[in-house]
């Protein structure tokens, strides 16, 4: 069914909005029915519009049937409200045409597609491709200009690579995207980046994120691997048994200054999932009687609607802008 009819908007009015306003869309990634949950009421409470995506694996994970009943209840849930929220179903990381037409053909209203491990000319027709069939449906795609370190393609951070600005414009204009991906130092996965003792984190590239608005000024911009990774919660799943080392996200000020200007959607995956793994494995502990799994998803569920709604106003600075 075409996205329309199930209540999604694609990212284009968004996207023009949170420019405009000088904050970003929060792109939640979400496995399951708790997160989901999770993401819709904190969106709700603090009226923030919201990006629900989901990668290829995710919905192998959950099952195609599964993803598209799940996401249609939480679009549901959004339209009984009397003042909804633009809600877009995005798929994060499509590797391929055929991926994104499935999703296309499931209710999103939006797509990745990446390209950025390609040469540039090769990036740029796979690209293309996606835009020219995506479009036919209205439905938006995000492209992808340099290489993130991290779980993403199990490349270092020594073999990551900064967007070039010298071929934004171009990419941009052959391909027809809607927005881009950059890589200006955020990574995937839990550590961002390797500190030595005593050293402070390394600033995002702002010089790099500057080059590319005056390349292509009123362009939205998109930054993946944007989690900040909490001391509080990597504290708690040490404390209780987990073993996370050197674990070190983006500090939620670099964030918040990259919103400020032409980043307008910001992707937030692992920081829900430790969230999660820490007040579970606290509960786990601190009642070794508990058998009932609501006893503890539930709780993380409710951890998670409040580290959401501090993302939206204190980070992004989409609360009240729906
Ligand atoms: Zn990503």
């Amino acid at each position: 069914m075409h996205y329309k009819e199930i209540g999604f908007v694609n990212t284009k009015e968004m996207f023009r909005r949170a420019y405009e306003g000088g904050y970003a869309v929060p792109a939640y990634n979400f496995i399951n029915m708790e997160q989901l949950q999770a993401i819709v009421a904190a969106c709700m409470e603090s009226r923030s519009p919201v990006i629900l995506q989901a990668s290829k694996r995710v919905r192998q994970y959950v099952g195609r049937e599964f993803m598209k009943s799940m996401s249609r209840a939480a679009i549901e849930l959004i339209r009984q409200s009397d003042t909804p929220i633009p809600c877009a179903l995005h798929l994060d990381h499509g590797d391929s045409l055929e991926e994104c037409k499935r999703s296309i053909e499931d209710g999103f209203s939006s797509v990745m597609i990446d390209g950025s491990a390609l040469p540039l000319d090769e990036n740029i027709r796979v690209t293309k491709n996606v835009v020219d069939y995506a479009h036919e449906f209205d439905v938006t795609v995000e492209g992808e200009l340099g290489v993130l370190s991290g779980l993403e393609d199990d490349v270092t951070r020594e073999k990551s690579r900064y967007t070039d600005p010298s071929s934004v414009e171009e990419f941009v204009d052959k391909t027809g995207v809607d927005s881009l991906a950059v890589s200006i130092g955020t990574a995937h996965g839990v550590t961002k980046v390797k500190l030595k003792p005593g050293e402070s984190w390394p600033s995002l590239r702002f010089d790099i994120l500057k080059e590319i608005e005056i390349k292509i000024p009123g362009f939205p911009i998109v930054l993946h691997g944007s989690s900040s990774i909490s001391q509080e919660y990597t504290d708690m799943v040490n404390k209780y048994g987990g073993n996370i080392q050197g674990a070190v996200g983006i500090p939620e000020e670099q964030i918040r200054k990259a919103c400020r200007s032409c980043v307008c959607k910001v992707n937030i995956a692992t920081d829900s999932l430790l969230v999660m793994t820490a007040v579970i494995r606290k509960i786990l502990h601190e009642d070794t009687t508990v058998f009932d799994p609501r006893k503890y998803i539930g709780p993380a569920r409710d951890e998670l609607v409040k580290m959401y709604i501090k993302k939206n106003k204190e980070v992004l600075g989409s609360a009240y802008k729906a």
